[in-house]
Parts: structure tokens; C-alpha cells; sequence
């Protein structure tokens, strides 16, 4: 399908983007589901281990404390700066991101929903305490100053123990010392119900709904199509590569968020 026919459908009313890991490969975070992450194996931590283990903390930490500085530096790529554009001059009302990297807010996006939480922000499974990320970050590199990139590198999702990781120092929450836990929704979590109230309820304010780099996969970004759907307004899709909803949408764009919206901020300029 054309931009033509993408900036017709959405030129009619406000849309609401529903943005998923692809607008911000090109931010240099990966996807999950791309066409070059499809295959490579992958074991991201799920919600109970975090929860019950303090072995399988201890291993997240540690990669984390690595993977923190590339996450904190990438910057919002045209993909993201389109859609603030679009939502300062109407035409888009919101975005629900799946995303927990921040970039919509960095590009200068007003209403987001984000579906999934923040990375930049770690809470205390006791108190309820935040702390920013870039604070805990701190308190792990004093408490760790030994421990090298390499160590975490290495660090195995599985049960086998590396020395570098068992002697990591996990740090606790400084108002209660109880177990923090960076402010996302990892997998065989759930998405809080104000939250997905919240998205609802900026989807339900739409004329369409625009899904920009999601495979919708999981569900709790599918639903959005659905509602769509239930609600009679068109769904059109920007992606590369297949998604759930290809056989549903009124159309979809085969092509790169960093291209396809900036060009359609430029031809639904007034
Ligand atoms: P996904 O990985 O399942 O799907 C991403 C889709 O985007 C794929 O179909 C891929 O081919 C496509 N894509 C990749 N680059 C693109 C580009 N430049 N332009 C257009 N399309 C592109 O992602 P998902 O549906 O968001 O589900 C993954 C889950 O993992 C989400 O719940 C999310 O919270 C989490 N996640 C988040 C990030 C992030 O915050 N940036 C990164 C990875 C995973």
C-alpha cells in the first residue's frame, strides 16, 4: 500500500500511534521479533524469577549495569520526532507504547501511554519507592568496582555460575532495604489496569489507529487492534516484516518508521 493511501485514511481525524520495539531499532535498540532477531536465541527474564530469586536478580543486575549506558544514550531517532510533530500540530492524539525506552518522551511526545513502564525508572517491591535508574546505576558501580563488562557478557541465563556474577553485589531500596525491581513490565507480568485504562480510553478518542514497528505478538499490544476493530475505526499498520494483525488492518505499509512517518508529517502538512 501507498503513503498516499496511509495519508488519506489518516487525514480524515486524530489518530492514536500504538508504537512497538521497531520504531526504535533504528535508535539502535534492538527488537525481538525483527527480521535479524526473528532467529537468535533469546531468554529475557521473566516476572516470578525475578520475584522469587535472588540468584536470578543477581544476573540481571549484573547485565544490566552493562547494558544501562547504551539504553541511557540512544536518542529518538525521525520515527519518534514524526510523531511528536504530528500530535503538536493535532493530527495525533497520543501514543500507547510498548516500549520502555523513553524515546517518545525524548522526542517531545506530550500524551504517552507506556504500556510496559520505563527502564529509567527503578521501584521497590516493598515501599512502592522510585528511584531514577541512573541513581541505582551509581549505587551498583560503587558497590561493584571490580566487575568488568566481560564478566556480565558471560553471565548465563541458566543455572551454571560464573564467578564474576555470584560475587555481584545487588543493591536494595534505600528507603526500606526491600527488592528493587526496574519499573517494567517483564514477561508473565501484567500491565497495571489504570494503565490499560488509560490507553483505552485515549483509543477510544480516535478516528484510527496508526500501529507503527510491533510484530503484536503479545497480547497486551493486540488489544488495541481489537478495540479498533470492535470500535469500526481503520487500523493501518507501518512494519517491516509480518505482523498478528496483517489479515485485520485496512492497510498496511511495508517500510522503516524513520522513513514512512516523517514523510507522512510531511504530506499531511496543512
Ligand atoms: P517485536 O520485536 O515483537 O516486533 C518489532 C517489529 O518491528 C518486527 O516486526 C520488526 O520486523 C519491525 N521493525 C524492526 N525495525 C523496524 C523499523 N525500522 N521500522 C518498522 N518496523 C520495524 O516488538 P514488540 O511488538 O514491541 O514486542 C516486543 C516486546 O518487548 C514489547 O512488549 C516491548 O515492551 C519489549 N521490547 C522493548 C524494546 C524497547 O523499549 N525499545 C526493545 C525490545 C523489546
Amino acid at each position: 500500500m501507498s503513503l498516499e493511501t496511509l495519508t488519506e485514511l489518516l487525514t480524515r481525524g486524530r489518530f492514536v500511534a500504538l508504537t512497538g520495539a521497531g520504531i526504535s531499532t533504528e535508535s539502535g535498540i534492538p527488537d525481538y521479533r525483527g527480521p535479524t532477531t526473528r532467529e537468535r536465541a533469546r531468554n529475557p527474564i521473566q516476572h516470578r524469577q525475578f520475584v522469587e530469586s535472588s540468584a536470578a536478580r543477581q544476573r540481571y543486575w549484573a547485565r544490566s549495569v552493562v547494558g544501562w549506558p547504551k539504553m541511557a544514550a540512544a536518542r529518538p531517532n525521525a520515527g519518534h520526532h514524526a510523531l511528536a510533530e504530528l500530535e503538536r500540530r493535532g493530527h495525533l492524539s497520543g501514543v500507547i507504547t510498548q516500549n520502555v525506552d523513553g524515546l517518545h518522551h525524548a522526542a517531545g511526545s506530550r500524551t504517552v501511554v507506556e504500556l510496559h513502564g520505563a527502564l529509567a525508572r527503578v521501584r521497590c517491591l516493598g515501599c512502592d519507592t522510585v528511584e531514577p535508574r541512573s541513581e541505582v546505576q551509581a549505587r551498583l558501580l560503587q558497590e561493584n568496582p571490580g566487575f568488568s563488562p566481560e564478566d556480565a557478557a558471560m553471565a548465563p541465563d541458566g543455572d551454571a555460575e560464573l564467578g564474576g556474577v555470584d560475587d555481584f553485589r545487588v543493591v536494595d531500596c534505600r528507603a526500606c532495604g526491600g527488592v528493587l525491581k526496574p519499573d517494567v513490565v517483564f514477561f508473565g507480568g501484567s500491565v497495571p489496569r489504570p494503565v490499560v485504562d488509560d490507553a483505552f480510553a485515549l483509543l477510544d478518542t480516535a478516528d484510527a489507529l496508526l500501529v507503527v514497528g510491533s510484530s503484536l505478538a503479545v497480547f497486551s499490544g493486540y488489544r488495541f487492534v481489537r478495540r479498533a476493530r470492535e470500535r469500526n475505526i481503520p487500523v493501518a499498520l507501518v512494519n517491516l516484516g509480518p505482523t498478528r494483525a496483517d489479515g485485520e488492518a485496512t492497510l498496511r505499509v511495508e517500510g522503516r518508521a524513520g522513513e514512512v512517518l516523517p514523510a507522512l508529517a510531511l504530506a499531511l502538512q496543512p
